[in-house]
C-alpha cells in the first residue's frame, strides 16, 4: 500500500512516496516500513534460535 499523501500532516509525498519517513513532519511512514520489517523478520527468527540452542546444549554436555 502506498499513500500519495502523508497520513499525519497530509503533505503530498510525491517522490517520497516510498520513503521510510515523511519529508515534512519526519514521522515514520509505517505503510512503507512495515512490509520490509515483516519480510525480514521470519528469516532472522528461524536462523537464530536453533543454532544457539544446539550450541548451549553442547556446552552443557561438555561441562557436565
Ligand atoms: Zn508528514
Amino acid at each position: 500500500m502506498n499513500l500519495s499523501r502523508c497520513p499525519h500532516c497530509r503533505v503530498k509525498l510525491g517522490n517520497y512516496r516510498y520513503a521510510d519517513a515523511c519529508p515534512h513532519c519526519h514521522v515514520e511512514l509505517k505503510h512503507n516500513t512495515k512490509p520490509l520489517v515483516r519480510a525480514r523478520k521470519p528469516e532472522a527468527h528461524l536462523a537464530q534460535p536453533w543454532p544457539f540452542k544446539i550450541f548451549f546444549n553442547l556446552v552443557r554436555v561438555v561441562e557436565s
